[in-house]
C-alpha cells in the first residue's frame, strides 16, 4: 500500500524501524497509526489481501508482530476508558490500553485494603489489551484462573470487508474463539470487555522456597496448588547431574486486609543503549546462576507480604533490559508439555541445555491447570511449561532450540508463537490440531512475518 492510498484516511502512512523484543530482526514497515475506532475501522476497510497486521506495544520475543516490507498498524492510539462498573467489575476499554495504565487507574486499595485487579498478568505490565487478547497471555496463576481470553466478556473486531463485528461466546462465537490466540490475523482488535476480580487485598504473601533437583518441584509443585494462588519457579539451567532442575519455588496469595499501591506506569531506570557486545554470556550466567540459587541463604527459605508489583513484574524494574544482549540480540523458547510426560521431558529438556551450555539466568518452570482456554489457537493447555532466553550465538542456538523443539512436539507439546522466532511449520501444525479450523476465519488482509514464516500466507501471495 503506498503512503498516498491512506492520505484521506485517518491516519496517514508513514515509515519506521520496528524490531522484535528479543532484538532478531528489525525492519522498516510501513506504519497506519489511527486515533480512533473509527479510524482504524476505515483503514481496516481498505487494507489490501495480505498486506498487515497490528501491533500493539511490541513486547512479542518473536515476529508476531512483525511485518517487514509490509504494513503495521499501530494500535497504541487507542487508548481510552470506555466505562467501568464498578458493581460487577466489568471494564469496557479501547484494545490499546497498557495493563499497566488499568492497574494504575483500578488497582487501589478500599480501606479494608480489597480492591480490583486484572485476573491475569503476564511478566510485564507494559503489554496493550489487544496484544494480551491475540496472544491469549497467561500468568502466575494460570492453574487457577486459565488465560487472559478466559476473562474476555466481548470484543469488537474490524475486518478488511468493512464490518465492525461483536464477538463473545455468544454472538459470532466462532470469530471470538479464533481472535482469542489468534495472532492479529483475524482483524483489528478494537474495544474489549474484561471482567476484572475483586481481591480481599491487593498486597501478597509470598514465600521462595530453594529446591535441589527437579523431583523437589513437582512435590513443592502438587503441595501448593491448592493454597497458593499464584505459582512459578526460576531453574537453575546450567547445573547438570544430580543438581538438574535445582531451583527456586516461589508462591504467593492475597493478604486479605493489605492494601498495595499500583505500580508505575513507566519504570524508573533503563538501560539506554545496546552495548557493543552482550553482556548476557556463559561467564555472567554462571556467576549470576550460582549467586541467586543461594541467595535464600542457610534457611533456604522466605517469607514476606507487600506490593504485588515485585512478584508479577520483575522484569519492569529496568527499562529496556532486552538491550543487555547486545546487537545480537536473543531468543526466547517457551513451551508446554502434557501432565503424562512432564517430569522426564522436563529433565530431557534441561539435561540438553545444561549439556550445550547454553540458556540465560531467567528460566522460569509453571504449571498450567486444567482450565481450557477459549481459542482455537492459544497456547496455554494443561501441562508444564519451560521458559528461557538464550543469547544468539547464531547456528549453534538455533541447532539447539531445534532439538528442544523436537523433544517437545514429540511428546504432544507445543512452543509459543509469542516467544518464538524458529519454530518449523510443521511443530505449528502439529502443536496446534485447530489450525485448519482457525485458517477459515483468517481475515484475508492480515499477514505477518510470523504467518509467513508458518505458511499461513505463502511467500507469493504477499505481493
Ligand atoms: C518481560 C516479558 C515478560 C513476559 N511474560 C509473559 C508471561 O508471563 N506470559 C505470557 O503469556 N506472555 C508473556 N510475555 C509476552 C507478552 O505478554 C505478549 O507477547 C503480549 O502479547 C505482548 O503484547 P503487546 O501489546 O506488546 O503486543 P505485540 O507484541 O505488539 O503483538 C502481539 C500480537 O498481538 C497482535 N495484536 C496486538 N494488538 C492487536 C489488536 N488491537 N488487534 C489485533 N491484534 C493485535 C499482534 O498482531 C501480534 O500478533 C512477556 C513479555 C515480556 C517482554
Amino acid at each position: 500500500m503506498s503512503g498516498s492510498d491512506m492520505s484521506a484516511s485517518p491516519a496517514a502512512s508513514r515509515t519506521r524501524l520496528y524490531g522484535s523484543w528479543g532484538n532478531i530482526l528489525r525492519a522498516e514497515h510501513e506504519t497506519l497509526a489511527p486515533r480512533s475506532v473509527d479510524g482504524a475501522r476505515e483503514i481496516a476497510a481498505r487494507l489490501p489481501a495480505h498486506s498487515a497486521i497490528a501491533r500493539g506495544n511490541g513486547r512479542s520475543y518473536g515476529d508476531v508482530a512483525l511485518n517487514p516490507g509490509r504494513t503495521l498498524v499501530d494500535m497504541l492510539g487507542l487508548d481510552h476508558f470506555i466505562a467501568f462498573d464498578a458493581t460487577t467489575g466489568r471494564l469496557r476499554c479501547e484494545a490499546g490500553i497498557l495493563l499497566s495504565d488499568i492497574l494504575a487507574v483500578l488497582s487501589r486499595p478500599d480501606r479494608d485494603g480489597s480492591g480490583w485487579l486484572l485476573p491475569v498478568m503476564p511478566g510485564t505490565r507494559f503489554i496493550t489489551v489487544g496484544g494480551a487478547i491475540a496472544n491469549d497471555v497467561h500468568g502466575k496463576n494460570a492453574h487457577g484462573l486459565g488465560s487472559f481470553g478466559c476473562h474476555v466478556v466481548d470484543l469488537e473486531l474490524a475486518r478488511s470487508d468493512g464490518r465492525r463485528l461483536v464477538c463473545s461466546p455468544e454472538e459470532n462465537p466462532d470469530l471470538f474463539a479464533a481472535t482469542i490466540g489468534g495472532l492479529g490475523l483475524t482483524g483489528l482488535i478494537l474495544t474489549a470487555t474484561l471482567q476484572l476480580r475483586r481481591v480481599p487485598g491487593l498486597a501478597l504473601e509470598a514465600e521462595d522456597i530453594a529446591f535441589d533437583r527437579l523431583e523437589d518441584f513437582f512435590t513443592l509443585d502438587a503441595e501448593s496448588a491448592q493454597a497458593w494462588e499464584y505459582t512459578a519457579a526460576w531453574i537453575d539451567c546450567l547445573a547438570g547431574g544430580e543438581a538438574l532442575g535445582r531451583g527456586i519455588y516461589m508462591r504467593a496469595r492475597h493478604a486479605p486486609g493489605v492494601g498495595a499501591p499500583p505500580p508505575a506506569r513507566a519504570p524508573s531506570r533503563s538501560v539506554p543503549l545496546t552495548p557493543p557486545l552482550s553482556g548476557v554470556n556463559g561467564l555472567s550466567v554462571r556467576a549470576f546462576n550460582a549467586l541467586y540459587w543461594r541467595k535464600l541463604g542457610s534457611k533456604r527459605r522466605k517469607s514476606h507480604v507487600g506490593s504485588y508489583e515485585k512478584v508479577f513484574f520483575p522484569l519492569d524494574a529496568i527499562g529496556h533490559w532486552n538491550r543487555l544482549y547486545g546487537p545480537a540480540g536473543f531468543y526466547q523458547f517457551q513451551a508446554v508439555v502434557p501432565p503424562e510426560h512432564a517430569e522426564p521431558v522436563t529433565r530431557e529438556l534441561l539435561a540438553e541445555i545444561s549439556s550445550a551450555r547454553q540458556g540465560s539466568m531467567l528460566v522460569v518452570l509453571k504449571r498450567f491447570g486444567d482450565i481450557v482456554s477459549p481459542g482455537l489457537i492459544s497456547f496455554p493447555m494443561p501441562g508444564i511449561t519451560l521458559a528461557l532466553d538464550f543469547p544468539n550465538l547464531g547456528d549453534a542456538t538455533r541447532k539447539l532450540l531445534a532439538r528442544l523443539e523436537r523433544i517437545v512436539v514429540a511428546a504432544g507439546g507445543r512452543i509459543y508463537p509469542a516467544k518464538d522466532f524458529s519454530m518449523s511449520r510443521e511443530s505449528f501444525a502439529k502443536g496446534y490440531p485447530a489450525l485448519q479450523d482457525f485458517l477459515r476465519h483468517r481475515d484475508p488482509a492480515m499477514s505477518s512475518a510470523f504467518a509467513r514464516r508458518m505458511g499461513i500466507v505463502e511467500e507469493e501471495d504477499a505481493s
